[in-house]
């Protein structure tokens, strides 16, 4: 039998990895909300969603208030029933932020569920396109790091034969990050990708400027350079610069990846599991996104995002961020320049729980 007989939520605290810093923002902890539902042939299902430092208790309250209880007594195969009957039962905060995170948790729980039922892993489960895809890093380019610092790391991305690394840009004048970039590129030659960020920081007129300075450095994209609600805004950057405009990490729902599409505000889609709502809605965006002829290069959660972007034909990098190596027995494995996907049962993460306890705040 599938009927869901328990589902609890937990919220623990994950001191970050390493100091990660951009325009806006500071990685203060991983804030996971870990939720495990359990069905009447015993078997159990691990599901997570996360913040980056602020939120983390409210999302558990929605869990534990209003959403966990409607699982009970349902079947545990019926994923996208049980999706929409959620989404449904919070239709007056939605679309949002806390209740997305919250749907993700339960989500790639009743994933972890069906491929652990079905005897496969979920790259496999969620479409089996291919086992690896190529890795960016993104723990080399932080903005607090100096310019040493990311002509050291992308140096040793690129003799590790990774596809490319990220670098924050944001400072207050673009003439500095035009410089780091520089740097960077005239180290690594034409072949590395170099992508950058700028996490929403720059106003209309800043991010044209900003654009300008970079061009001449071939950066591989321009992420997030705008608020991400200015849609109209990254479809006039995008026609106003050759580099490929890159969003989704801040977005919550299909439709607004649809807008995105339709408009040409988007050149790649970096569509977030957690924050879109689970793997249901991620490969609902993946393939929208394939229709368009656009690739997805999901947003940190490497763990989780490997076996997504090797699902799909147009999953093109997965983002070094490592996050969860304290809580885990695995970690990504990547040879030679490509992550490769959990070929185990699940969703692929195999959760130490008394690392977790010991991190639980809530
Ligand atoms: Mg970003």
């Amino acid at each position: 039998m599938t009927t869901i007989t328990t589902a609890a939520a937990l919220l623990a605290d994950i001191a970050v990895e390493a100091d990660r810093t951009d325009a806006v923002q500071a990685f203060v902890k991983q804030e996971t909300i870990l939720v495990e539902i359990v069905t009447t042939d015993g078997l159990r299902g691990t599901g997570y969603s996360y913040t980056i430092g602020t939120g983390g208790s409210s999302v558990l309250a929605l869990l534990n208030d209003h959403l966990l209880p409607l699982l009970v007594g349902e079947d545990a195969r019926n994923v996208e029933a049980l999706w929409q009957r959620l989404f449904s039962a919070t239709r007056a905060t939605t679309t949002g932020a806390i209740t997305s995170l919250a749907l993700a948790a339960v989500d790639t729980a009743l994933w972890d569920l069906r491929c652990r039922r079905a005897g496969e892993p979920l790259w496999r489960l969620a479409g089996g396109y291919r086992r690896q895809v190529p890795v960016y890093d993104t723990e080399g380019g932080w903005l607090h790091l100096t310019t040493d610092d990311l002509v050291k790391s992308a140096l040793a991305a690129q003799k590790a034969g990774w596809a490319g690394v990220k670098i924050k840009v944001g400072k207050p004048n673009p003439a500095e990050d035009a410089e780091r970039l520089r740097a960077v590129r005239e180290a690594v030659g034409a072949s590395l990708h170099i992508m950058t960020d700028a996490n929403q920081s720059q106003s209309a007129s800043s991010a044209l400027r900003l654009a300008r300075a970079l061009e001449p450095y071939d950066p591989y994209w321009l992420e997030e350079p705008l608020p991400a609600d200015d849609l109209s805004g990254h479809a006039r950057l995008a026609t106003a610069t050759c580099i490929p405009i890159a969003v989704g990490e801040s977005m919550y729902s299909l439709t607004q990846f649809r807008t995105y599409l339709e408009s040409g505000a988007a050149s790649v889609v970096q569509v977030d599991a957690a924050r879109v709502g689970g793997i249901t809605p991620w490969l609902k965006v993946a393939h929208l996104a394939e229709s368009h002829n656009v690739q997805v290069c999901p947003h940190f959660l490497m763990e989780l995002h490997v076996s997504l972007a090797a699902a799909v034909p147009n999953g093109a990098f997965v983002e070094y961020i490592p996050q969860l190596r304290a809580v885990t027995r695995t970690e990504l494995a990547v040879h030679h320049g490509m992550a490769v996907a959990p070929d185990t049962p699940g969703i692929g993460i195999d959760w130490d729980m008394d690392a977790i306890d010991n991190r639980r705040v809530a």
